[in-house]
């Protein structure tokens, strides 16, 4: 039910880790438009106290109105409960707009219920492409974008990929570059970042961090990134936060790691980490452009991006799996400055932006 009907209403559907990060920007800046009333649903896709809890503390994100238990099952199973458990609460709630990040399936889910209701949709991180259909985040974002009627895009290579898609042609849709609310969330936070407990390290190692799909599900390529991974750690200590889906992957794998694995850390640790690093090798989205935020060079244990700037700067390289392109890579990226002139991502100015045009929509 709409309580103030002079108040726009808008449901913020986030789900995962990368959307909290995300969404704690907006949000702050939606508190500061006049007339705006924001309503927060978790779908539990992340759940635990390591990957949920500690970033709504630590980044003061208000407990949602709506927290659904969604986590796990299957691609279809979750997408599935989540489209039934949205719908239901977007029914109850009658809002103006639905807003959702990145490229989850709760990004879909609540995507897909709202265009239903004829519930406008603006979508954070719109117009990414890897191009590689096969990866389910590139299913998400795709079908996300061609239901919402916003498309915040971070870059101007996210915009020239609408552009291309003959959609938006038929269906005309808000198309604007508004930059990156990951950097925002950088410099928000980068003066409270803190020391992981137990973590004695010395400035310049090497943070790793993966969890794709495509290479926790196989054992041929996660072989292949923990022996790389394995060989750089002579050169200088790697530090690898654990995502619960490579710990389980990692408990099958016949190769023994030599390197130093901890819990998955909050927010303000993980910028920490960024910080002190001498390297980054990551397959996650979000870790590409954070290394890159911080001045550090990035191997992305990968075969596609869709951080493509970052490649055209040579700050990242794809680096896929291989042990020894790896370890090749890794080395000779080692301690290398990234320059950031605030140019490829906005400088981190994006969520009030978003604020203001959702306010004005
Ligand atoms: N992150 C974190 N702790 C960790 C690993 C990652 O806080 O142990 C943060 C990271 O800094 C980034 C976000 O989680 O802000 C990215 O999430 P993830 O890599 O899980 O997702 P992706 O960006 O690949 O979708």
């Amino acid at each position: 039910m709409r309580s103030d009907p002079t108040l726009k209403k808008v449901v913020t559907v986030v789900g995962a880790r990368p959307q909290f990060v995300k969404s704690s920007v907006v949000s702050r800046a939606l508190q500061r438009e006049e007339g705006v009333q924001e309503v927060l649903l978790h779908t539990g896709q992340h759940f635990d106290t390591s990957m949920s809890d500690v970033f709504f503390q630590q980044l003061d994100i208000p407990a949602p109105k709506y927290m659904l238990n969604l986590g796990g099952g299957t691609h279809g199973l979750m997408t599935g409960r989540m489209l039934e458990q949205i719908e239901a609460v977007l029914l109850k709630e009658q809002p103006n707009r639905v807003l959702v990040y990145g490229d989850t399936n709760s990004t879909l889910a609540a995507a897909l219920a709202a265009v239903k209701l004829h519930i406008p949709v603006a979508h954070v991180e719109a117009g990414l492409r890897s191009f590689d259909r096969k990866m389910p985040e590139e299913i998400n974002r795709i079908l996300t974008d061609q239901v919402s009627d916003i498309l915040f895009c971070p870059t101007e290579s996210a915009v020239r990929n609408l552009s291309n898609e003959e959609i938006y042609r038929k269906h005309p849709a808000q198309i604007v570059r508004i930059g990156d609310v990951m950097e925002d969330a950088t410099r928000l936070f980068g003066d409270k970042s803190r020391r992981p407990q137990n973590c004695e390290l010395e400035r310049g190692f090497i943070l790793a961090t993966a969890h794709r799909a495509e290479n926790t599900n196989c054992q041929m390529r996660l072989k292949g990134i923990v022996k790389g991974l394995n060989a750089l750690n002579q050169v200088r200590p790697v530090v690898l936060p654990l995502h619960p889906r490579t710990r389980h992957a990692l408990a099958r794998l016949d190769v023994a790691l030599e390197f130093k694995t901890i819990a998955p850390v909050g927010y303000l640790e993980m910028l920490w980490l960024l910080q002190h690093c001498g390297l980054v090798a990551t397959d996650s989205g979000g870790v590409q452009k954070e290394a890159f935020f911080h001045g550090k060079h990035c191997i992305t244990l990968r075969d596609s991006t869709e951080w493509v700037e970052l490649l055209d700067e040579d700050v990242n390289v794809l680096v896929g799996t291989d042990a020894r392109t790896i370890e090749r890579e890794g080395i000779r990226r080692l301690d290398m400055v990234a320059e950031n002139d605030g140019s490829l991502y906005g400088g981190g100015h994006a969520g009030p932006k978003i604020a203001s045009l959702i306010a004005k929509a």
